[in-house]
């Protein structure tokens, strides 16, 4: 079986002071446990994460707003009762949550918020700390309070040893630009997580982002390269806020490709510069699937009929290349960014 242990699928993760993390090529999402993608079953999400613990896969990624702190809960109890955790020591997992927004519409990056948010993450998934703990969706704040209230308290239990590393997460790249800039000065985060802007769809993180992250030794994921699921034969969730456009133009990919999601991955973890790229899983079948299509990517094999599929998708999806959505605060947003007006425009053709 393809994954841990084969050359290209542990890298090192720029981490806090210096130090590096070694990561999975793929890490896996929890936000599907929490019933982010469709309801979630308990034995189903316990066979996915064994399997992937068992397939090399050593970074987890959840945040108390998938599902209101049930994918924590259940990230938690799977963790709990994997034979191959059990197996294994702390160090060699590397637990990864979030603070700052707990709803779809509430967020709060005080320091008194962010402390008792941790330690409600820590308990949730029965752990003495966190590896990295990010800043959640950091463009619906003012950067100021994010930078001067949140970051602050994280460097706190940081210090006190519950948290290792200090991440922020956005889909804007010029807010996770922003929060380094606001902090530069002090002890800014030591991870970004940028979500869907480096896969099929979208490559301006690997464009525009990562060369900064580089420069200022910040650690990098890469979330979301199945884009939310726009990017699989099943199609995205109901709540998905792609514009009608690219959903469209992403089912038609999906028409001339017998597995898109496959495809995605593979052409996600072929270009993508990031350390690790997260992909929200909550089945065994979508773990072994994911990690073989991972290694066949890092290996450079792609079977042929991959390859023909390839320049079919890619000629569908082309209308839509960079296309993003609105999110959180306008001034927030990226100027590539569609407006909300203009979203609104596009949902109606
Ligand atoms: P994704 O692009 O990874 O897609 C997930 C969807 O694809 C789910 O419906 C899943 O069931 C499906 N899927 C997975 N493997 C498949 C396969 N082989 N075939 C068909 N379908 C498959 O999107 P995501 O889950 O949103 O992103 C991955 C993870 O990244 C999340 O779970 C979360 O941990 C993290 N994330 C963080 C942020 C943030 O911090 N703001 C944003 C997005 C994602």
């Amino acid at each position: 079986m393809a994954g841990g242990g084969d050359p290209g699928w542990v890298r090192s993760m720029q981490g806090a002071d210096g130090a590096t993390l070694q990561v999975s090529a793929i890490g896996f999402g929890a936000s599907p446990l929490g019933g982010v993608f469709g309801p979630a079953d308990t034995a189903e999400c316990e066979a996915a994460v064994e399997r992937g613990v068992a397939r090399g896969i050593n970074l987890f990624d959840t945040s108390p707003f998938y599902g209101e702190g049930k994918s924590e809960q259940m990230l938690g109890h799977c963790l709990a009762t994997s034979p191959s955790v059990q197996a294994m020591s702390r160090d060699q997992l590397i637990l990864c949550s979030k603070v700052g927004r707990y709803g779809p519409t509430e967020f709060d990056f005080s320091g008194e918020r962010v402390r008792h948010s941790v330690f409600t993450s820590l308990e949730r998934l029965g752990t003495s700390y966190l590896d990295i703990v990010h800043m959640h969706d950091v463009e619906f704040a003012d950067l100021r309070e994010v930078t001067q209230s949140a970051l602050p308290a994280l460097h706190q239990l940081q210090r006190e040893g519950y948290v290792r590393n200090v991440g922020v997460s956005a889909l804007p790249l010029s807010a996770l630009s922003n929060v380094l800039h606001l902090s530069g000065g002090g002890h800014p985060p030591d991870v970004c997580l940028s979500y869907c802007r480096s896969n099929l769809l979208d490559q301006s993180f690997d464009r525009t982002l990562q060369p900064e992250l580089q420069r200022r030794r910040v650690g990098s994921i890469n979330a979301s390269p199945l884009a939310m699921g726009l990017l699989t034969n099943a199609g995205p969730p109901p709540w998905h806020p792609a514009p009608t456009k690219m959903k469209q133009a992403c089912a038609r990919a999906a028409e001339r490709c017998g597995n898109l999601a496959s495809l995605a991955l593979r052409a996600c973890l072929a270009r993508s510069s990031a350390s690790c790229t997260l992909v929200g899983m909550r089945t065994a079948q979508e773990v072994d699937a994911n990690v073989d299509a991972a290694y066949e990517a890092l290996s450079g094999k792609w079977p042929t009929e991959m390859q023909q599929a390839f320049s079919a998708v890619e000629q569908e999806l082309a209308e839509v290349q960079g296309m993003t959505w609105p999110s959180g605060l306008r001034e927030n947003n990226d100027d590539s960014m569609l407006t909300a007006e203009q979203e609104q425009e596009l949902c109606k053709q």
